[in-house]
């Protein structure tokens, strides 16, 4: 069975058409189909590793290394279906692609266009996933909003699948919004002109998902599909989800849209175990616990740089039963005269570091490291994060005040965190980061060793800078425990405190592995540490 969705977004951007993907993904899924996630990014960027994350947000890396959109970290949440490479799609890859084809004559001297050069470059990266035997359905997310120039290509490459495929194998979601107007009536006509305009590039919508603040109710969706072609039973309401995101896949669910489009692509519906679902958003309804968790860094105020680790932390609260309040601190606030980190980190029950670039905020992140370890409150760095607890160890604990990663410091005479010598020539951005999954290995009797269960792991990394060896023999002897190693023991993989209840860093990104339905161990033990220190 091959069968495709294409989900479309009108009106606006950031309504939540990567949550709609990923919610039919979970619906598919929980009835037994295997599902593929697809983003196309209307771009020009080869992929997101070089756009800036306060931008553009979160760069979500996937275990082959490709730097993808923040949306493809939604899918790896939502549903089991395995993110690479080749699920994300830009516009600057596809004409890189054909581009170099037509330099290496590879088109025998005919003129190469947009359509059907582009296009059929778009639909055979799409066919490379969705025609794998195992997959059952392959939802394709185009980004950007319909009638945006960037995204006609894309438009067009599914209108022609659509039409090639036939219109039960492949399908149009198209997600739309309701706005409420001064007097607050709500207001139809913005979808209304959506869908026309999707019908002019040849596309009718078979579902529309209308983003509202409250649930819209039946006449409204009457008169919706009356106006656009669309079935009635294919109007959902996407309203906003009381207590998480996660209570999409169920609001979708309770309006039948998983039957609805299995019936459209005629397939033969099966049951739907949506019982572990049910039971984590139970959880985050109805936390027993509350506990407050510190990440410090810069730009904090931009939510959407640091996605995968919000999520992350909230899943570690729902596997200890808890509600994580999330305390957004910027690292400013330990640098200056008179900064107190007691006082910045009063009402927090522990801190996380998170990854970064860039010297700015880092002398902050240190002296909150520092209060962090010398008041034993759990502390989790991640990449940047544990970098910053081995510049601090440096200069706290073995005296060397100038202790740092020649990443800040070039000139530094402790350098305790650098480029691998065979780095130190390389200057062509964008390609010298170690990036992707690889293997670390975990020492019995320590922190990371316990909260896995188990002694080779498998972690994401996306940095230039390492834990330098140099200085590896005198962090040791001065009492930091290295607790990871690559399996060739040549890279540190993972540091802890001694005499600490929770100071762990580790140098790859768990954040991006962590499911609510299956939160990361890590931020399951952070977490835990977290509520020990409250409970103190
Ligand atoms: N800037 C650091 C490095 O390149 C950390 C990167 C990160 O946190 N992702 O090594």
């Amino acid at each position: 069975m091959k069968k495709l969705v294409f989900v479309t977004g009108g009106v606006c951007s950031s309504l939540g058409k990567g949550v709609t993907a990923s919610s039919i993904g979970s619906l598919l899924e929980a009835r037994g189909f295997n599902v593929r996630m697809m983003k196309i990014d209307p771009y020009l960027n080869v992929d997101a590793g070089t756009m800036n994350p306060y931008q553009h947000g979160e760069v979500y890396v996937t275990d082959d290394g490709a730097e993808t959109d923040l949306d493809l970290g939604n899918y790896a949440r939502f549903t089991n279906a395995p993110i690479a490479r080749a699920n994300s799609i830009t516009t600057g890859q596809v004409y890189q692609e054909v581009i170099e084809k037509e330099r290496q004559g590879r088109f025998l001297g005919r003129t190469v266009q947009v359509i059907p050069h582009i296009t059929d470059a778009i639909k055979a990266r799409v066919h490379a996933v969705a025609d794998n035997p195992d997959v059952d359905v392959t939802i394709v997310e185009i980004g950007g909003t319909v009638g945006d120039m960037e995204s006609i290509p894309f438009l067009e490459a599914a209108r022609q699948m659509i039409h090639e495929e036939g219109h039960q194998n492949a399908v149009s979601v198209h997600v739309t919004l309701i706005p409420r107007v001064s007097g607050g009536e709500l207001k139809t006509k913005p979808t209304q002109h959506s869908v026309k305009e999707l019908q002019e590039v040849g596309i009718q919508p078979d579902v529309l998902v209308v983003r509202c603040d409250e649930p819209v109710e039946e006449g409204l969706r009457r008169k919706i599909a009356a106006f656009t072609n669309v079935d009635f039973e294919g109007v959902i309401s996407a309203h906003d989800a009381p207590t998480t995101v996660y209570e999409i896949p169920l609001v979708f669910h309770d309006q039948k849209l998983d039957v609805f489009l299995l019936k459209r692509m005629n397939i033969e519906s099966r049951h739907a175990d949506l019982r572990a679902w049910k039971e984590m958003v139970r959880k985050f309804r109805e936390p027993k616990r509350r506990v407050r968790i510190g990440v410090v860094g810069k730009y904090m105020e931009l939510v959407d740089a640091y996605k995968s680790v919000w999520e992350a932390l909230h899943h570690g609260g729902i596997a200890n039963d808890a509600a994580v309040d999330i305390v957004r601190v910027d690292s400013g606030d330990f640098e200056g005269e008179g900064a107190d980190p007691a006082k910045v980190l009063a009402d927090v029950q522990g801190i996380l570091i998170p990854g970064g670039f860039g010297h700015r905020g880092t002398s902050g992140m240190v002296a909150a490291v520092r209060w962090a370890r010398e008041h034993k409150m759990p502390c989790f760095g991640i990449c940047l994060g544990m970098q910053i607890m081995t510049i601090e160890w440096a200069r706290t604990v073995l005296g060397w005040e100038d202790a740092d990663s020649s990443e800040f410091q070039p000139d530094s005479k402790h350098p305790v965190v650098s480029l691998l010598e065979e780095q130190l020539e390389v200057k062509n951005y964008g390609g010298t980061m170690r990036l992707g999954a690889s293997t670390s290995v975990l020492k019995e009797g320590t922190r990371v060793r316990e909260a896995y269960g188990s002694e080779t792991i498998q972690e994401r990394h996306r940095h230039r800078y390492e834990f330098s060896n140099a200085y590896r023999a005198d962090m040791e002897a001065a009492g930091l425990r290295i607790t990871g190693l690559t399996p060739d023991g040549a890279l540190v993989e993972c540091v802890e405190w001694p005499d600490h209840p929770w100071g762990v860093g580790v140098q790859f990104h768990p954040e991006f592995k962590s499911r609510p339905v299956a939160p990361h161990p890590l931020f399951r033990a952070f977490v835990k540490a977290c509520l020990g220190y409250a409970g103190r």
